[in-house]
């Protein structure tokens, strides 16, 4: 009988650690209260923004892996290898997360100096960067990102993607990312998307850009 309780309670501990060191993302939390993007994102916009989509991709993932031999891969691992539902659920997750770090209700104003010489060098200046993506969010037909990425080097590019689409797919660094997907702006803009990214600028907080870009290696 103590055999036998001893054994129930190993396999039981065993279970649960197997299932805690198993393959499940975490949903991360808000690097700061949900309505304190507010005007620009409304409260109710990051709460169903938050809590509902990219929580629902997270959930997703962590299903879809129990039946992948990706299960317990580094996600950009994941994004750089998988298709279909693997795929699109893994990189919602990891650009939803990027998307919400890189929001500030105290946003630094200015890149670092290295991004504005690469900047000013790729694109004239920083009023030109934020015009060319403006057009490029506008322009993307349906659903998708608007994407500022670097290469290892340091050269700056803007990368329109539909849907899930990632440029660590196209072996380049995200640095910024402007969701465009209707659940990013509906509740706020309505249909008025152009308004929606040109109040985007507003909470981008360009400190947590330039830490990507000084990360890029
Ligand atoms: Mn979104």
């Amino acid at each position: 009988m103590i055999l036998f309780l001893i054994l129930t309670t190993f396999f039981t501990m065993t279970t649960t650690t197997d299932t805690l060191s198993g393959a499940a993302f975490a949903v991360q939390a808000l690097p700061y209260d949900y309505g304190a993007l507010a005007p620009y994102l409304s409260e109710e916009t990051m709460r169903y923004h938050h809590d509902k989509h990219y929580a629902g991709y997270v959930s997703k993932l962590n299903e879809l892996l129990l039946d992948s031999p990706l299960s317990g891969q580094p996600i950009e691992d994941i994004i750089l290898s998988a298709d279909g539902p693997l795929y699109n659920n893994a990189a919602q997750a990891w650009n939803h997360e990027l998307f919400f770090e890189q929001l500030s209700p105290h946003p630094r104003r200015d890149p670092s100096a290295a991004l504005v010489e690469a900047i000013d060098r790729d694109f004239g200046s920083l009023e030109a960067l934020q015009t060319q993506m403006n057009r490029a969010a506008a322009g993307l037909f349906g659903s998708g990102w608007v994407w500022l990425a670097s290469d290892r080097d340091g050269h700056l590019s803007i990368l329109s993607e539909s849907n899930a689409g990632n440029p660590i797919r196209r072996g380049l660094i995200p640095l910024l990312g402007i969701d465009v997907w209707e659940h990013a702006y509906y509740i706020d803009y309505r249909n008025r998307r152009a308004d929606a990214v040109a109040a985007l600028w507003n909470v981008i907080d360009w400190g947590e850009v330039s830490r990507r870009y000084a990360l890029r290696q």
